[in-house]
């Protein structure tokens, strides 16, 4: 099979109208015909941006899972929560939907695409030819899951004012919520820096030489 990209056949196209034109090599930057948007054949410095995200991610992930997100006083005393606890709180108190769904949407999915998302950089970054159609799969699959991260993020607040409606207890906010919404962002920021393109740039048949592979 052969794949040839438009950048290799010499095409740019932008990515604020979508417009194709042939690429003008000059010192000058190029600019787009129809919108006058600055013109990238890929993303500018793509795979160091989703890297900086990415680690930033990762790292915010550990107070995220280990500080408490909420903290609830009442007459009995003050408790504070984290993740994890919640999930155990919600399960042994029969609420095992809610539990599921704080499960996947705050432990599973953050993990799950922070580690596809590494795995998309380390491949690129190695010009692997490693099943292009797959890597362009699990691509779109975070993409996709990307609008749902923040589920987790209104299932507190949802908790938050369910109690505060049917007790006195008050329950606030702990740093660990802060932390997991840094996540969350940080990581949809590092998907969205992630240019898939990339991808299919080292994936052709052997014989032919590439033009230039440089990213600009
Ligand atoms: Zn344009």
């Amino acid at each position: 099979m052969k794949y040839v990209t438009a950048k290799r056949a010499g095409l740019v196209s932008c990515h604020a109208c979508g417009r194709v034109e042939p690429r003008i090599r000059s010192v000058t930057p190029q600019h787009c015909g129809r919108c006058g948007a600055r013109l990238h054949s890929r993303h500018p410095d793509s795979l160091m941006r989703t890297w900086a995200l990415l680690i930033a991610a990762a790292l915010l992930y550990i107070p995220a899972n280990l500080l408490p997100v909420m903290h609830t006083s009442s007459l009995l005393g003050s408790e504070d929560d984290t993740i994890m606890s919640g999930v155990v709180y919600f399960w042994t108190s029969g609420d095992w939907p809610l539990a599921m769904i704080v499960f996947v949407a705050s432990i599973m999915v953050p993990m799950l695409k922070l580690s596809v998302l590494a795995l998309l950089a380390v491949t690129a970054q190695r010009r692997s030819r490693w099943r292009p159609d797959q890597r362009t799969t699990l691509y779109r699959m975070v993409e996709r899951i990307g609008r749902w991260s923040m589920l987790d993020v209104f299932v507190i607040t949802l908790t938050v004012a369910l109690v505060r409606f049917k007790s006195l207890a008050v329950i606030t906010a702990g740093p660990g919520a802060i932390a997991f919404g840094s996540v969350v962002i940080l990581t949809m920021m590092a998907s969205m820096q992630f240019d898939p393109r990339l991808i299919w740039d080292h994936v052709e048949s052997r014989s032919q030489k590439p033009q230039d592979l440089d990213h600009d």
